[in-house]
């Protein structure tokens, strides 16, 4: 065998594992050992580094590492192996182990980062693939489960926000293509390159009208032959391709179109922080949904605003009727609590992962309908109508299904008594086994006078007597001895034989009806998935609406007014998110007035920790809350439907993808002035921050230039800046607005008032936000004295060395000061008192110093 370590014996079990490994090289492959899935060689070291298990060895030599993890427990670790991008090939026992013959195997199934639906609630299974067709990229999205495929062709930018928004495991493209550089896209997803021809829009066409038996994609609203097809043909392609063919759960491509939904871009979702998984976002903050259904729509409507005003009636009217009607609110919302995730079993049961369990929660569900249904009425019919009577469905697994049901279809216990004749037979049969043998022990004991004469049953000789030491010479010819223990001896009777054969047989008979009943029983469901997938999406859907009307009520969320104008008018606006985690002090609700093609840019300037972010987010949420449906935390809003929210805010660096902080934040830039229109949202927080200050200065400068003038339409800005020179482009540009945040100072302190008013700020209370930060009082005083310093400077222009524009004064101070620093820095030096160590780190560090300064006043440094 090739590669493998010298001196390892294969075994025949070895030799079939390495058969399999071989056809599944680039999976982990789970090799299932009795109650094990072991892992081996390069394998096992791999998992058990991820998994955090033991390490141990299959053979004595320890040539042949291995790890494992229990079979009925596997769930957590598949989890985790997918997450660090791992896929793994499940190999399982397809024959029941003799003691003497080789077990037979066989991968089952694959599970992918793009493809796995982990069995307890938690979002997954998302796959993409893209392909670039011309100008355009051709996007599929499939969501396995839910089992919705949908496609369609892009513009690049827009592709990749959508692409962005929702975030799949794996995506899949033609081999050679990788994504733009420029393109900030949130997330970890791992590339699946394939041949081009994986994507082919002829051949996928074909496949995908054979699999669904339509004479044209069109019936779908997708163009027979286009790249999107091919594309949704790869996505299915591959999930087959894992799945081994169960793949029945997805019946449809559905059309993605171009302009249907208000685009974040990845790192937008993230700046906002609109569904982070710890902490407190968005989501958190308007999840009150009651089931798993309604938790994933959740996070898909944020993700996915919508960008017309017909859909957007509808939700909004849904959130206004069930806020009106509490009673009507609160049924709902029970009933809604008890649904069960019935698009997670149906796909599960599809894909045959499914257990009883999956029926179970069919039948939960289906049960529920009778009191849930006639809860959506008036503005809520829309989101039940179309939908198939499940009363057939809904009485054969009422009358079928044991109520609490097992995991392991194999454990039986499935069936309820009395639905199945056949099947009521055989398990007579088994519970009369306890009758039957206490009957026996009596009849024994009688015919023998054996009183202390115990039955019991193991699995090497089955049913046996248990006679103790002292009874032994009572015991009869025909007993057949098989075990002696210390007190007792035990031996089979051929009534007994004859006994446990009936029992065999009848244990055999129950499992194979029980398997056939719930066959039935899954190609009944098989029968309605269309109808359950439609029903998952209604239940998700009014477990959005019914949360999004709770939160209303309790925060006071008004109805915004859409129209088409493009302004943005707020009144007594509040940040959803941090209202919520305030405990000490109320949030100060701001406004905004931004119109269409007016003032439409406002430049932002206030201290530090005053609440200019705060301010800026506050407007995107408000608009992608409008968007998605919900109401808004604010008195009043009156605001045109947006199609872009852009966001550059605060630092994060990329380096998996080699970018630094001034890279990332220079990228999204010019992402966002690239991708530009006349309904988008930019906020803009900080811009240039990340380098030196006239760098800095002169990009933000440029960049709000350029939205005031060049770039070509009206998009609404909100910007705050540090740098207060840029508040004079407010007298020359008429779109551009100056407002600030107030502050208070009394008795020397500082308070902020988190209040936005017109003009601009003056300074940035940086020392006092530094103080209240808790930085050393030695540091802190020789800030505030250099800042006097400087200051009075400034007043007198006595540090001027040379000529220059009068916005850019208070920098140039700045590098005067580094140079005085540096002096002072070499002045205090005590040499005797230095190891040649510091000594060394010293000069270093004003080496770094120097050529700095020189650097910031463009003299070349050698
Ligand atoms: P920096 O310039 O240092 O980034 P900033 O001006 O952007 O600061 P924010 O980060 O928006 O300030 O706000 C600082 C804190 O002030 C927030 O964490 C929040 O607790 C509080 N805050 C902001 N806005 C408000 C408000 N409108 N009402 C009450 N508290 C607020």
């Amino acid at each position: 065998m090739r590669g493998l370590p010298p001196g390892v014996k294969v075994t025949p079990m070895l030799s079939q594992y390495l058969e399999w490994k071989e056809k599944y090289p680039h999976c982990i492959l789970f090799f299932r050992m009795g109650d094990f899935y072991e892992m081996f060689f390069d394998d096992a070291r791999k998992a058990s580094e991820i998994l955090d298990i033991t390490l141990t060895a299959r053979d004595p030599d320890k040539s042949i590492p291995m790890a494992g993890v229990p079979w009925h427990s596997m769930q957590p670790y598949l989890a985790r192996l997918v997450r660090a991008g791992c896929s793994v090939a499940i190999c399982d026992q397809i024959t029941e182990p003799d003691g003497r013959t080789l077990v037979e195997r066989k991968v089952v199934r694959i599970v992918t980062p793009g493809t796995y639906v982990p069995e307890e609630a938690g979002t997954g299974g998302h796959l993409a693939a893209l392909i670039p067709s011309g100008e355009f990229y051709a996007l599929a999205l499939l969501s396995v489960e839910t089992g919705r495929l949908e496609a369609g062709l892009f513009p690049p930018s827009e592709a990749l926000s959508i692409l962005g928004s929702f975030a799949p495991g794996e995506l899949l493209v033609p081999s050679g293509f990788s994504l733009p550089k420029d393109f900030p896209l949130a997330g970890e997803f791992f590339l699946l390159p394939r041949p081009k021809e994986f994507f082919s829009p002829l051949s996928g066409t074909r496949l995908l009208k054979q699999t669904w038996k339509v004479a044209s994609l069109g019936t779908f609203g997708v163009r027979d032959d286009s790249p999107e097809a091919g594309c949704a043909a790869a996505a299915l392609r591959y999930l087959s391709e894992t799945q081994f063919g169960a793949v029945d759960h997805v019946r449809r491509v559905h059309p993605l179109l171009s302009r249907e939904h208000l685009l974040l871009d990845g790192a937008t979702a993230e700046h906002l922080e609109l569904v982070d998984e710890e902490g407190p976002s968005l989501f958190s903050c308007l999840n009150r949904c009651r089931n798993a259904m309604g938790k994933r729509m959740l996070r898909e409507w944020i993700l996915r605003p919508l960008l017309h005003a017909d859909p957007l009636k509808i939700r909004h009217d849904s959130v206004e009727f069930l806020l009106a009607e509490g009673d009507r609110r609160r049924s709902l919302r029970n009933l809604l609590g008890e649904c069960r995730d019935i698009q997670r079993a149906t796909s599960r049961l599809s894909l045959g992962t499914g257990t009883p369990r999956d029926m179970g929660a069919l039948r939960d569900t289906l049960r529920l309908l009778p009191s849930l249904l006639p809860l959506c009425e008036g503005a809520l019919s829309p989101w039940i109508k179309d939908l198939p009577d499940f009363s057939p469905l809904g009485d054969l697994l009422n009358e079928a299904l044991e109520e609490d049901l097992p995991r392991n279809p194999a454990s039986g216990g499935i069936i309820r008594r009395g639905f199945d004749p056949e099947l009521d037979e055989w398990r007579a049969v088994e519970t009369g086994a306890t009758d039957w043998l206490e009957a026996y022990l009596e009849r024994v004991r009688a015919e023998t006078g054996i009183s202390r004469l115990k039955a019991g049953f193991n699995k090497i000789y089955g049913y046996y007597l248990e006679v103790s030491r002292g009874a032994l010479s009572s015991v009869p010819g025909d007993f057949q001895r098989k075990q002696t223990l210390v007190n007792a001896e035990r031996f089979v009777t051929p009534e007994m034989k004859t006994f446990e054969e009936k029992m065999n047989r009848a244990g055999e008979e129950i499992s194979r009806r029980e398997g056939e009943l719930y066959d039935r029983l899954r190609q009944e469901a098989a029968f309605f998935l269309e109808g359950l997938q439609a029903l998952g999406e209604s239940l998700a859907s009014l477990d959005v609406l019914a949360s999004l009307a709770e939160v209303a009520r309790e925060r006071g969320y008004v109805r915004p007014e859409l129209d088409d104008s493009g302004d943005f008018f707020v009144t007594g606006g509040r940040h959803p998110v941090v209202e919520q985690i305030l405990t000490d002090s109320p949030f100060v609700p701001n406004s905004y007035s931004l119109e269409g093609d007016g003032k439409r840019i406002v430049l932002l300037t206030g201290p530090n920790m005053a609440g200019k972010s705060t301010y800026l987010r506050t407007a995107a949420l408000l608009i992608l809350l409008a968007q998605m449906g919900s109401f808004i935390p604010a008195e009043s809003a009156r605001m045109g439907l947006f199609d872009r929210i852009f966001t550059r805010i605060g630092a994060r660096d990329d380096l998996a993808r080699g970018s630094s902080t001034f890279m990332v934040e220079m990228v999204e830039t010019a992402s966002i002035l690239s991708n530009l229109t006349d309904r988008s949202l930019v906020i803009l927080d900080e811009v240039g921050r990340g380098t030196s200050t006239y760098d800095g200065m002169s990009i933000a400068w440029a960049v709000l230039e350029h939205l005031a003038e060049g770039c070509g339409c009206l998009p609404k800005v909100l910007f705050a800046t540090h740098f207060h020179e840029l508040t004079c482009l407010e007298e020359r540009f008429p779109s551009i607005v100056n407002l600030s945040m107030a502050v208070k100072e009394e008795g020397g302190e500082i308070f902020f008032l988190h209040q936005v008013v017109r003009g601009s700020a003056d300074r940035s209370y940086g020392i006092e936000v530094a103080r209240l930060a808790g930085l050393p009082r030695p540091v802190l005083k020789r800030a505030f004295d250099l800042l006097k310093r400087f200051e009075k400077e400034e007043r007198t222009g006595s540090m001027a060395r040379k000529k220059r524009p009068a916005d850019e004064g208070r920098q140039m101070k700045l590098f005067d000061s580094a140079r005085q620093g540096i002096l002072e820095e070499l002045a205090e030096t005590d040499p005797d008192g230095l190891t040649p160590f510091r000594a060394l780190e010293l000069l270093y560090s004003l080496r770094e110093k120097s050529r700095e300064v020189l650097r910031n006043e463009n003299i070349p440094s050698s």
